[in-house]
């Protein structure tokens, strides 16, 4: 099968081992075999975080988005509000979801290049003591900005309010431990850094947390005590899951305990430094400053060049194995490099070859 390379932030390259691990035998979702799978999954999940036993985590077959919309809709007690932190796409989208529900919503919207300033958000919880959860996104993928989640969780807590962290695509490759980060809930999903296929969200919750949920505030399908607790009473997931994109996630997991936490995230910084470089090297800018990257992905501006265009850039690169992806910050010409996935340096360095070749075959001069 061809190898292509996918430099958009997920759903990510997988290995040969993810790919195959997919074609099995036919099974119901509902014999014990699989509920065993899941169940393994469940526990490994809680491993990566390094949550202990103060963690559970809640599986459903959706993208991440459904994720986040569980986690949102189940953990906001009717008639308290939600903080959410908005510096790109990903933090508008979970004030969007809180708006389809009516959820009291307090926005805290700063620029796509900015982190939050704890006092400010001090200020907010002082001022709305309503406020019982505060949402905030890990790593924007939108940009690349890495938001500073353990000190306005601490912050968080110091008020009462629980966090609910859009973790995508960061974990488990920036900040796994889910204490130290001060989550409540965490989310993510099977197809970016831990290299599964597209299909199963997973959030993970604190138990204490878990505890105050009542079943079915605002959601019927995503649900998080209805999840969990029809999985624990039957052993197996309430609702039809992606039987064949678990095994894969299996195998997903399986593969970064063999390669190791320390050893996926050297490799992930290793790969983002030479791209960088290797981007900039070229004549391209890139769009954050240097201290607010996350190291996973980020933006560059698009050119002025003459003879550049992205869909042009897109379609040569295309057509060799390599995929990159369009911008979205608002109102800014950038696109997007990720390195998320099963990348290697000879990955990273035809790639940059290609890159080079497309600029120098269409006269596109960036200095
Ligand atoms: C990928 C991503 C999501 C989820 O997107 P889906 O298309 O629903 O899988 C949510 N938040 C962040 C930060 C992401 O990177």
């Amino acid at each position: 099968m061809r190898r292509n390379i996918l430099l958009n932030p997920g759903p990510a390259t997988t290995s040969a081992g993810v790919k195959e691990a997919m074609v099995v035998p036919d099974i119901c979702p509902r014999e014990r075999e699989f509920g065993d799978l899941v169940d393994g999954i469940r526990n490994d999940l809680v491993a990566m975080a390094h949550g202990g036993e103060d963690y559970v985590a809640i599986l459903f077959g959706a993208s991440g988005t459904g994720g986040v919309e569980a986690a949102i809709t189940s953990a906001v007690p009717l008639g308290r509000k939600l903080l959410v932190v908005v510096n790109g796409a990903y933090g508008a989208r979970m004030a969007d979801i809180a708006k389809v529900f009516k959820i009291d919503l307090l926005t805290y919207r700063i620029g796509p290049d900015t982190c939050p300033d704890p006092a400010e958000i001090r200020e907010l919880l002082l001022g709305n003591p309503d406020v019982s959860h505060m949402a905030i996104v890990h790593h924007e993928t939108t940009s690349g900005l890495l938001n500073p989640v353990s000190e306005l969780a601490e912050l968080a807590h110091e008020f009462g309010v629980e966090t609910i962290v859009d973790a995508m695509s960061s974990f488990p490759v920036i900040d796994p431990d889910i204490r130290a980060l001060g989550a409540d809930y965490l989310i993510s999903s099977s197809n970016k850094c831990i290299q599964g296929m597209p299909g199963v969200v997973f959030v993970l919750v604190r138990k204490s947390s878990f505890a105050k949920l009542e079943p079915r505030r605002r959601s019927f399908y995503f649900d998080l005590v209805a999840q969990h607790e029809g999985f624990n009473q039957t052993h197996q997931m309430p609702f039809t899951p992606p039987v064949q994109v678990l095994y894969a996630f299996r195998r997903a997991i399986d593969e970064y305990f063999q390669e190791s936490e320390p050893s996926r995230r050297q490799r992930y910084l290793a790969n983002w430094e030479m791209l960088y470089s290797g981007m900039i090297g070229l004549g391209f800018k890139p769009y954050l400053p240097y201290f607010r990257e996350s190291k996973i992905l980020f933006s560059l501006f698009e050119p002025d060049a003459p003879g550049y265009s992205f869909d042009g850039m897109h379609d040569y690169l295309y057509r060799r194995g390599f995929t990159i992806y369009p911008g979205k910050v608002a109102d800014t010409r950038t696109f997007r490099l990720a390195v998320i996935g099963d990348l290697h340096e000879t990955d990273i360095r035809a790639f940059l070859t290609e890159m080079a070749n497309y600029l120098r075959e269409n006269g596109i001069e960036l200095k």
